[in-house]
């Protein structure tokens, strides 16, 4: 039987025997009379991480972000945010269609920034031509990339001078933490470092974590209160949600250090691609490995390693993202497998 390696997300990863085991024995309640132990557990655990008032247990990170940008901007107004970022690309225009919110994207450069010039020359003056710029969105990491904090903090602050609130989408913020924390540091004071920079942030259980679902919005008492109508509004009002909030603080116990070894398989992959002819591995620092593949050969690449068990994602530049659920011999599969299409 040919085994599957499946680089295609980070998403793709299944509950572990322990995991499990904490979901069996969830207490539970009804989450919409707000009697779930177990999610006002994980809401006050992921709140206090991010050192936050509030958080929201949220089924996707989408509704996280969605009840974010909505409980910051009113309608005919708008959030600045990058021309690749998920909360502007890749959640179908939510805030656009349901909260009546101009999104102003712009540019950003190889690692995921917008420039501090491009977002001044955005936020809109007080003028009726204009809608009333609100919010600056980040993203954290972005692509893999880790946002350095000089960048994180000089945004933030740009943004305050003008009025406006700074949102993070920290779907991989754990995978940044890891990152910034380096070989002895404490992921989690790395953590609070950057969350610490803004007023509300979006984390995910279901990424790196390894969570079946769900995700947290964290910010100020008032903001949670105002999303939490809006996930209600949205049908995103849960009842017994401890059955999945539990696999969620089971992953902060005990998966968030096992992303290192996420990082280290991602650059176990880049270093065995590394040498390869009409191949180039843009190597992120976290767990995303991009490779750019010439003459359109893209589309063949995936075909053949997915005929060899090994599965991704991408056209031009093809994406592999390591996880809980992929181990030093299936990305010695898969470097193998790249080499032999080479
Ligand atoms: C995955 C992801 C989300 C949320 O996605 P869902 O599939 O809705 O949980 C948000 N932002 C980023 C950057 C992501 O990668």
């Amino acid at each position: 039987m040919t085994r599957i390696v499946d680089l295609r997300s980070d998403t793709v990863t299944r509950p572990t025997p322990g995991m499990r085991q904490a979901m069996l024995h969830a207490e539970v309640g009804d989450d919409v009379f707000g009697d779930d132990p177990t999610v006002n557990a994980l809401q006050e655990r992921i709140a206090a991480i991010t050192g936050k008032e509030a958080a929201l247990f949220m089924p996707t990170g989408t509704q996280s972000n969605l009840c974010g940008l909505l409980a910051h901007c009113q309608r005919g107004e708008e959030y600045i945010v990058g021309q690749l970022a998920h909360t502007y690309r890749y959640e179908g225009g939510g805030a656009a269609v349901l909260g009546s919110i101009q999104p102003q994207p712009l540019l950003q450069d190889a690692q995921g920034r917008m420039s501090l010039s491009d977002i001044a020359a955005a936020i809109k003056p007080d003028d009726s031509h204009f809608a009333r710029t609100r919010l600056l969105c980040l993203e954290n990491t972005w692509n893999g990339h880790v946002m350095p904090h000089e960048y994180l903090t000089g945004a933030a602050a740009l943004a305050r001078e003008h009025g406006l609130a700074v949102h993070l989408d920290g779907a991989r913020i754990f995978n940044a933490a890891v990152a910034n924390a380096g070989e002895g540091g404490d992921p989690l004071v790395a953590l609070r470092q950057i969350t610490d920079v803004f007023d509300s942030v979006s984390v995910c259980f279901s990424k790196g974590l390894g969570a079946p679902m769900g995700s947290a919005l964290c910010g100020s008492r008032e903001l949670i209160a105002r999303a939490h109508r809006i996930r209600k509004m949205t049908g995103g009002g849960l009842r017994q949600a401890g059955v999945v909030a539990s696999a969620a603080l089971y992953a902060l116990d005990h998966h968030i250090h096992l992303l290192r070894q996420d990082h280290a398989m991602a650059q176990r992959l880049a270093a065995g691609l590394h040498d390869l002819p009409g191949l180039a591995v843009r190597s992120a620092q976290t767990n995303i490995v991009f490779l750019d593949v010439s003459e359109g050969r893209g589309p063949a690449l995936l075909a053949h390693l997915k005929a060899a068990g090994v599965l991704a994602t991408g056209m031009i530049g093809l994406r592999f993202v390591t996880h809980l659920d992929v181990d030093a011999d299936g990305i010695d599969h898969a470097i193998a497998a790249i080499r032999a299409f080479v």
